[in-house]
């Protein structure tokens, strides 16, 4: 492919990150000139190596969900570079994603309006596999129901309906058609907040298996701290767009640098009732995205708080082994 925008980089990386933003515009003048925007995602940065599970955690409106998707480009960054297996694919068109897009898939939230109603098993799951060639017509049906098998459907299913299963089933049905095509990276949207709590722990066993088995990289996207701890590798968390701490699990966990990342994790049950909580309890709202404080964004309910947090936005640094935060009492 000779396309002068593509650049080769030097990273061992599957999915490198460069100051991503997204922003979406609110209003416009009759000129069409955008007068406001909303902040979506604002300079995040991360690196992926192949096989490794990525957390991202936050509260609701931090903006891990347009992170995905704008990883997979199906919202186009305003700025910031997306690096996938060497290439940078951020200016590719549609065309060019093409093939990108077999290697990147998503499965979403909601089980139930994520897979065509009128199709059966079988159909949804043998579409992609012709489309993309992935084996020989002859050998569709087959290739279906052993990747049926390995996410735990029964080979019966294969003429049924999505109104004949249960939530966890229809989510087994969305890995099976997400995996159906060999991706490379998968970005796990929230997949287990719509099910019973019986029925997450088999859907992330399940995911974790499949990681395992087909060498697969995953974007976890949750605000279960304990779905996250189990299934991660590193961890993001997010903040009003930005990306306020980054590192491995266990850097994350024992030892958290951020006062948002403290007051998260200090949330978490402790399954023990002789062990004190010591929760911090965040006052006020997170700030509309719309119209976000000055300053380091989390001034406005940090318990830390400085004067010079509500000027100057402190940096993102790296504080050792890859951990990175971003706040003035770090230094
Ligand atoms: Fe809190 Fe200031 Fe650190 Fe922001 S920079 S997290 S307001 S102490």
């Amino acid at each position: 492919m000779a396309d002068e925008r593509i650049f080769q980089y030097n990273s061992d990386a599957i999915l490198e990150v460069q100051n991503l933003r997204k922003c979406f515009p609110i209003k416009k003048t009759i000129t069409g000139k955008v007068t406001q925007e909303l902040i979506a995602v604002d300079d995040v940065s991360f690196k992926l190596s192949a096989g490794e599970t990525l957390g991202i955690v936050g509260e609701s409106g931090c903006g891990k969900t347009t992170l995905g998707r704008a990883i997979l480009k199906l919202h186009q960054p305003t700025s910031g570079r997306i690096i996938f297996e060497g290439q940078d694919i951020t200016d590719y068109k549609s065309s060019q994603m093409r093939e990108i897009r077999r290697k990147m898939q998503i499965i979403f939230q909601d089980p139930y309006s994520s897979i065509p109603p009128r199709s059966t098993v079988g159909g949804i799951l043998s579409e992609p596999v012709s489309v993309h060639k992935i084996v020989p017509k002859e050998q569709v049906k087959d290739y279906v129901l052993d990747l049926m098998d390995k996410c735990g459907l029964r080979d019966y299913y294969y003429e049924r309906y999505p109104h004949e299963f249960s939530g966890g089933q229809r989510q087994r049905i969305c890995i099976a058609r997400a995996l159906s095509v060999q991706p490379k990276l998968v970005i796990c949207d929230e997949p287990v907040s719509a099910l019973d709590v019986s029925i997450q722990a088999q859907i992330i066993n399940l995911l974790k298996k499949l990681q395992k088995d087909m060498n697969l990289t995953y974007v976890f996207i949750s605000h279960d701290l304990s779905v996250v701890k189990f299934i991660s590798d590193k961890i993001g968390v997010m903040y009003l767009g930005n990306m306020v701490e980054y590192g491995t699990k266990a850097d994350i966990f024992s030892n958290p640098l951020h006062p948002y990342t403290q007051a998260l994790f200090s949330a978490i049950p402790y399954p023990d009732p002789d062990v004190k909580m010591n929760r911090i309890i965040l006052k006020g709202d997170i700030p509309s995205p719309a119209n976000p404080p000055r300053g380091c964004r989390f001034h406005t309910r940090c318990p830390y708080a400085k004067d010079i947090c509500k000027e100057a936005a402190p940096e993102y640094k790296d504080y050792g082994n890859g951990h990175c935060a971003a706040c003035h009492l770090l230094g």
